[in-house]
């Protein structure tokens, strides 16, 4: 068999009338319409109006002769395109009449909420316009301590030793993950052994689609058709996935009552216990499996530290994945942020001797490739995403809270020949960043980042530390100083 390195193929794909912009070029009647500024700009955000040709031009056609032309009679500069400007100020500081200036564009806050900020949104529309890698000449310019993902930092100490030929070279960097259970020992004629993993070519899969769009046909297929090209899963109405009938397709319910009508069980489904008694997921979980014994079960479960008795329980009992969901601002029901719950989940299921056997899929609020590497540091196996595949398919006005995501107007989806390639790049993009940190973590395949939290910082403790070394030397808060 031909060996076959998993890549993902992205491509350009803009959303034509999709423009988020920060900066608008203001132009002002002192022009002397000289071009300068079109040669200055590096983003081609200067042209003068389309299909041009200077006065001269015509006059030399028609054999007439010309004393020559001037900047004036060239046709005039077009209105900027705003949405190529960087701000790098060149064009402003090259006009020799100082007839350009920049300033805010008032709609660009109007995209997006105070989590999902403007510029998080920006972020998500190139890495799925583009499929690469967002860098900034400017270097970062975010926030280096803060709440839930801002408060972690990653250990890149092996950045000093970088592979022979670079994280796409022949060292390659697998981004493989197995989802379902995995049976320590494999014993002769258990049916344990048939509860088989599968494996994702990377540790996110695309999660069901929140109430405003939950049956929209295009976002459905266009889902699943990007889940089946860069192998991973697509987490569907089970209606939806029962039409389909693709093993990338996971079957969800909205509870244990199991309705489904394909002729073979599906092969992987989600039963949501979010709103049942905590007591009766065991009951579930039991009546899901005697159901469709062969079929790998996810269980959805909202997360909080009163459910992690509970799902170490369920592991008991044989569950494969457990899918925990906090909100669309990745806070838990009882207030923690996703990242610390799934600590605790993850340790909870290590100290029963049970973590190595089960999948754990973390989903709500994950909005960029770092939360991707952050979320796995913390314990998850997998992440789902949700809002940021919304934002790469152009829903950009938004608001979210506790309870879920609410948009302004209908929700209008692209064809699907432009959203898969879209969701394909976005993924494209975030793997190559978890490429880059897992490069700079001198980690050669993402399964050991698995609740490695040996190898992240936390600003939070990091600042008791350092304040704990310097403590001593205030005469303020030291009795025995002196
Ligand atoms: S450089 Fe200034 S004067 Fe020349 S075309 Fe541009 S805006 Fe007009
Ligand atoms: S500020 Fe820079 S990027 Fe923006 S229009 Fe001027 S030269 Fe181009």
């Amino acid at each position: 068999m031909k060996y076959h390195r998993y890549h993902i193929n992205t491509k350009n794909t803009p959303l034509e009338d999709l423009l988020i912009f920060k900066t608008v070029v203001n132009r002002s009647e002192i022009c002397i319409n000289c071009g300068i500024c079109q040669t200055a700009c590096p983003y081609d955000v200067h042209e003068r109006n389309a299909n041009f040709r200077a006065v001269g031009v015509h006059e030399q056609e028609a054999g007439i002769a010309t004393k020559g032309w001037s900047w004036f009679d060239m046709p005039k500069m077009a209105s900027p395109k705003n949405a190529n400007c960087t701000t790098c100020f060149h064009c402003v500081n090259e006009c020799p009449v100082g007839a350009l200036s920049l300033s805010s564009n008032p709609d660009y806050k109007t995209h997006g909420d105070d989590y999902y900020t403007p510029g998080t949104i920006e972020t998500v529309l190139f890495e799925s316009k583009t499929g690469r890698v967002p860098v900034s000449g400017a270097g970062y310019r975010g926030p280096f301590a803060g709440e839930g993902f801002d408060g972690i930092w990653t250990d890149m100490s092996e950045i000093v030793r970088p592979t022979r030929d670079g994280i796409h070279g022949r060292e390659s960097i697998s981004t493989a993950v197995m989802i379902g259970r995995k049976p320590k020992k494999i014993l002769p004629g258990s049916s344990q052994n048939a509860a088989a993993a599968v494996e994702l070519g990377l540790p996110l899969v695309f999660n069901e689609p929140p109430a405003f769009a939950a049956r929209d046909k295009n976002l459905s297929q266009s889902l699943l058709r990007a889940a089946e090209d860069i192998q991973t899963l697509a987490l569907l109405d089970a209606d939806d996935a029962q039409e389909k009938s693709s093993p990338h397709a996971v079957a969800c319910f909205k509870n244990s009552s199991l309705s489904w009508k394909g002729p073979e069980a599906p092969k992987i489904c989600q039963i949501d216990l979010s709103a049942q008694k905590m007591n009766d997921w065991p009951a579930c979980w039991e009546k899901t499996k005697a159901t469709w014994p062969q079929t790998m079960v996810m269980v959805k479960i909202a997360l909080e530290n009163a459910a992690i008795p509970q799902i170490v329980r369920l592991a008991e009992m044989g569950a494969e994945i457990f899918h925990l969901s906090a909100s669309p601002r990745a806070k838990t029901t009882d207030g923690l942020h996703l990242t610390q719950a799934l600590r605790t989940a993850d340790e909870a299921l290590i100290e029963a001797g049970l973590r190595d056997e089960v999948t754990l899929v973390a989903s709500g609020g994950l909005t960029a490739a770092e939360h991707l590497a952050k979320s796995i540091l913390c314990g998850a196996d997998v992440i789902a995403i949700d809002v940021a595949y919304l934002i790469a398919l152009g829903v950009t006005r938004f608001k979210t809270d506790g309870a879920g995501i609410e948009i302004e107007g209908p929700a209008i989806f692209p064809a699907p020949h432009i959203a898969v390639q879209r969701l394909k790049n976005l993924a494209g993009s975030w793997r190559d960043q978890l490429l880059e940190i897992l490069g700079a973590m001198g980690m050669r395949d993402v399964q050991r980042m698995t609740g490695d939290t040996g190898r992240m910082m936390l600003n939070e403790e990091l600042e008791k530390e350092f304040k704990a070394l310097f403590k001593p030397m205030r005469k303020q808060d030291d009795p025995n100083y002196g």
